[in-house]
């Protein structure tokens, strides 16, 4: 990919969960990220790191938001090509994105280096940010996460409880089904709920095919991207549909979910 092709900025695209989102890409043509994951819309991570560092420069990204006509956006999303929190400047383009675009941010995130002083003063600028989680067990997060070598289910779940004592804005949840789960699993998860309180869950499932090579119209859920593909078995609407209902009535939490 020529670095001329590439734009820090994409979208508006289309959310079922946020409405029109301006996506900011702090991560770059190198997919980075310090998980795995086995359904990624990137296609499989080119460089799994925990380690933070500039990858695309403030300057770079504002220079990008010039060109924007803010009509239309809803809401401004970090995401792009990995985890956004690897990025050492995150702090800095929320904060651009405050005095250039207007609308609230948003930060979707593994929750990997949520335990870190850093990350957690640099996400306070944030006004949501949103936490995945999908596992955890070890055998869980090696298995759907795949993430770098030492992150234990247990390191993970410390670091995300950590940030939701400390955050100031609106902590959501997202947790894909991979399958349905067992009675154990609702009740563990249950028990995750009580006790982070998020203001929103939404449940997920893969419903695109997972790209072979690396993509960048993954960061997106518009265009049209021809990259071969790995089908994904999911699971259906109606198991979702029960996943939700069972959640919100033990916990009063509202959850969403989309139909794959
Ligand atoms: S955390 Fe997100 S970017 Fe990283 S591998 Fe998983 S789905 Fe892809």
């Amino acid at each position: 990919m020529t670095p001329q092709a590439f734009s820090t900025v994409y979208g508006p695209v289309r959310s079922w969960r946020y409405g029109r989102s301006l996506g900011i890409d702090p991560i770059g043509t190198v997919s980075t990220c310090s998980f795995n994951c086995v359904y990624c819309q990137l296609g499989c991570i080119e460089h799994l790191t925990p380690t933070r560092s500039v990858y695309v420069s403030t300057a770079r990204i504002v220079d990008d938001l010039r060109a924007v006509d803010r009509e239309g956006v809803d809401i401004v999303t970090l995401s792009g090509s990995g985890e956004p929190t690897l990025a050492l400047n995150v702090g800095e383009i929320l904060q651009a994105v405050r005095d250039r675009i207007g609308r609230p941010s948003l930060v979707l995130t593994n929750g990997t280096l949520l335990g870190d002083a850093a990350v957690i003063q640099d996400l306070a600028a944030a006004d949501r940010v949103a936490v995945k989680l999908d596992a955890w067990t070890d055998g869980a997060l090696r298995r759907i996460n795949r993430p770098v070598a030492g992150l234990t289910a247990a390191d993970l779940w410390a670091g995300i409880c950590r940030f939701r004592q400390a955050y100031p804005g609106q902590f959501e949840l997202q947790t894909m089904v991979l399958r349905p789960w067992s009675a154990q699993q609702q009740a563990d998860y249950i028990a995750k709920l009580q006790h982070l309180q998020p203001t929103v869950v939404y449940l997920n499932t893969p419903s695109r095919p997972k790209p072979r090579e690396r993509s960048l119209a993954g960061r997106g859920n518009e265009g049209g991207d021809r990259t071969p593909a790995q089908h994904f078995h999911c699971v259906d609407g109606e198991t979702l549909a029960a996943l939700a209902e069972t959640l919100t009535t033990a916990t009063q939490i509202p959850v969403r979910w989309k139909s794959p």
